[in-house]
């Protein structure tokens, strides 16, 4: 399995014994190709450059589902189900940080955003992840998770924040862009 970009569209590539080419975009966004073990890369990316029309309207559906509902409920449910996912991809992360860093965030609040997925207060140390992560892959919850923990060293997006970003997880940009193709 792994992760390739045609066009600005990110896509996993999964190898497996199967005669022809299938192809899904699912409902966060994400597009999987699974495909013969022995077919050419270049035979898969020049179908994928045939579909890619048919990627973006299925992409661009799949993102208008991203609705949070409203106060009831099913919003319980699904902030009880988002703090479960999202703390323990976050647990390693923050038991990391605490080490190499001597830093860990107090609080974490999920709530819907419209404009950002997380936020981060180096005073209150208090982390804030938007609930429309829960329908991103988890390797874009841990970008955004990473990003804010990173926060609680540097305020600003300066030079420093980036070098500490990339060198705990160096493929960032490609999670982000992950993120981003498949907005609200
Ligand atoms: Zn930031």
């Amino acid at each position: 399995m792994a992760v390739h970009i045609i066009d600005d569209i990110p896509f996993t590539l999964i190898r497996c014994a199967r005669r022809s080419v299938g192809l899904s975009v699912r409902p966060d966004g994400s597009v999987h190709v699974r495909a013969p073990l022995w077919l050419p890369e270049r035979t898969i990316y020049k179908m994928m450059k045939e579909r890619i029309p048919w990627i973006r309207a299925r992409r661009q559906a799949a993102g208008k589902q991203i609705m949070i509902p409203p106060d009831g409920p099913e919003l319980k449910k699904l902030k009880i189900a988002a703090r479960e996912r999202f703390m323990s991809l976050a647990a390693p992360w923050i038991e990391r940080f605490e080490i190499r860093y001597g830093v860990s965030p107090l609080r974490w609040t999920l709530r819907d955003m419209n404009s950002r997925w997380g936020s981060c207060s180096m005073t209150t140390r208090r982390i804030t992840l938007n609930l429309k992560l829960f329908h991103k892959p988890d390797e874009c919850v841990e970008y955004v998770i990473v990003h804010e923990l990173c926060h609680l060293l540097y305020p600003n997006h300066g030079k420093k924040f980036y070098e500490l970003l990339s060198s705990e997880l160096p493929d960032w940009k490609l999670k982000k862009k992950l993120l981003n193709n498949k907005i609200i």
